[in-house]
């Protein structure tokens, strides 16, 4: 059962404390939560964006634990723009309320008005800031989360298993110590576990604590038991444990009435449908790598059609599948069997054939009541570039007027930096032209300056490409965001893998030199 109200006489098990509004949708981080710990036969109480006293104690104890999350994205993100600025204020950028720091805010005012009660953090948020890390808003190094929200556990990554072992433990009153893919606070190192450098060692601003910083990036990792030291406390990351297309087929099977807050950020994707997790690119300046997966895990081909027969009869559908996909669209069925640690983008074993997804694709569409399915999530373009076919495909049946993919930037040694110097973007560029000229149907691109290395000599390139195209509309400025490679390179001014010098702009003079740059060259003003 899952309700945000209490009903007379009642205690629910778990109560859910979200940052986001409430949505029963499988694209919602607490819906999916949610859902899972209903099917195991927990009683689910959800309170959205508390603030008040009232807010926060409305929907009672819980007879196991709160769960606590600001949900999808972090919410200083949610907060400030890249430059810094409060969003409350822009009103092209303000997107949710949120408090600033949202596990903390929601963990001391739990710990203030229900001492004692188990406090279980997660999303994207805790799961980034779970060990020491660079904090762009205080331009300082603080501690893990778990330490700061004096939680008693941290789930990384999307969780469903995770919360599952959590539940059950709590309810038969043991400890939580050892739970895959979590962290908690332990006095001893157990054995088992490789040490980061620890907290002492990585938060000065001497050059050898930001070699000990670089030390840590290069060392974190989804797949291994991990211990970083406080004084006299060890945060411990149990390594993640392995979801299967099995997993993900049970936790998308799950009965989502899709129905949405009326403030819901997923209005325009109520018809969207997972395809698999993970991501294979590995760009610096993103986390999914540390968060989620860098391998893919691909959903079978028959449980996401049964979904999209599921979603033909719901009583709103329109015949409009609004997405198909995941992180990066085109990565349906990359899946490895050898799953090694090595980078799949460059490995020959690495399947690039598209086969599994232009079969989902061409059956998908002849489900009865579909008119459409959307492909509205980027697309890895150099992948893309791998199977003439899939383009067709996409070209033909699946685009709503544009093709969203992220380029970044066009300076070989930014691109390097970003980890993102794949591709014939001009071949892309031509291949896509030849297969669309009659079907009004453009590029969208995803564009990004100020990241490490990036300069005015640098963005010239960009600059200069842009006058090409003609129809780039937005960019953005780069944020560092805990626990990235590239927010290293930007906290220590190294390349954390060769400990390289790399130029960084830390300046907002600099950072908006760069901005207007491009402004002069890009079809529509864009705030910032
Ligand atoms: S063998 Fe290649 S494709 Fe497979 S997981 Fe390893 S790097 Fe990736």
């Amino acid at each position: 059962m899952i309700s945000t109200i209490l009903s007379k006489n009642q205690q629910f098990d778990i109560i859910l404390i979200s940052g986001e509004y409430y949505d029963d949708h499988p694209l919602s981080p607490v819906g999916i939560i949610a859902r899972v710990l209903d099917a195991k036969g927990y009683s689910v109480g959800i309170i959205e964006k508390p603030k008040t006293k009232e807010d926060f104690t409305r929907l009672g104890t819980p007879k196991l634990f709160f769960g606590v999350t600001p949900g999808t994205v972090d919410s200083m993100l949610y907060n400030y723009t890249p430059l810094k600025r409060s969003r409350m204020q822009d009103p092209h950028s303000f997107i949710t309320e949120i408090p600033v720091r949202a596990v903390i805010f929601y963990c001391n005012k739990l710990r203030e008005y229900f001492p004692g009660c188990q406090l279980v953090i997660g999303g994207v948020e805790a799961s980034l800031r779970r060990f020491a890390h660079y904090d762009y808003w205080d331009n300082k190094i603080r501690k893990s989360i778990l330490l700061d929200s004096r939680a008693n556990i941290l789930v990384y990554g999307n969780g469903e298993k995770q919360i599952i072992e959590i539940a059950k433990r709590v309810k038969e009153k043991k400890e939580l110590k050892g739970i895959p893919g979590t962290c908690v606070l332990s006095k001893e190192l157990p054995p088992g576990f490789s040490l980061l450098p620890a907290f002492q060692e990585i938060k000065g601003e001497d050059e050898n604590s930001k070699i000990s910083f670089c030390k840590m990036q290069t060392l974190f990792t989804l797949h291994k038991n991990l211990a970083q030291e406080y004084d006299n406390n060890y945060v411990l990351q149990y390594q993640s444990p392995q979801y299967t297309a099995m997993d993900l087929d049970w936790i998308y099977s799950l009965p989502y009435s899709r129905k949405l807050h009326p403030k819901s950020l997923l209005r325009m994707a109520k018809f969207s449908i997972v395809t698999h997790r993970g991501c294979i690119g590995r760009c610096n300046f993103c986390s999914i790598t540390l968060h989620q997966s860098d391998k893919i895990i691909s959903r079978s081909e028959g449980n996401i059609l049964e979904e999209i027969k599921r979603l033909a009869q719901h009583p709103e559908f329109k015949g409009y599948v609004d997405d198909l996909g995941g992180p990066a669209a085109n990565m349906y069925g990359m899946d490895c069997a050898v799953s090694c640690r090595r980078a799949c983008l460059s490995c020959p074993k690495l399947d690039r054939s598209h086969a599994r997804l232009i079969q989902l694709l061409r059956t998908a569409r002849k489900i009865p009541r579909i008119k459409k399915i959307f492909v509205r999530s980027g697309v890895r373009y150099d992948l893309a570039l791998e199977s003439k076919e899939y383009l067709r495909e996409l070209s033909d049946h699946h685009l709503s007027g544009c093709l969203k993919i992220a380029p970044e930037h066009f300076s070989k040694r930014v691109l390097q930096l970003m980890n993102k110097n794949y591709g014939d973007f001009d071949e892309f560029l031509k291949q896509f032209n030849v297969l669309n000229q009659d079907k009004k149907q453009s590029l969208r691109y995803y564009l990004m300056i100020g990241h490490p290395g990036d300069d005015e000599k640098e963005t010239k390139f960009l600059v200069n490409k842009v006058k090409e195209l003609q129809n780039v509309e937005q960019f953005q400025l780069f944020t560092p965001t805990p626990m990235t490679v590239s927010t290293c390179m930007y906290w220590t001014g190294l390349n954390p893998f060769t400990l390289k010098r790399v130029k960084v702009l830390h300046s907002f003079r600099e950072k908006k030199k760069l901005r207007d740059m491009l402004l002069r060259v890009i079809r529509k003003p864009n705030p910032e």
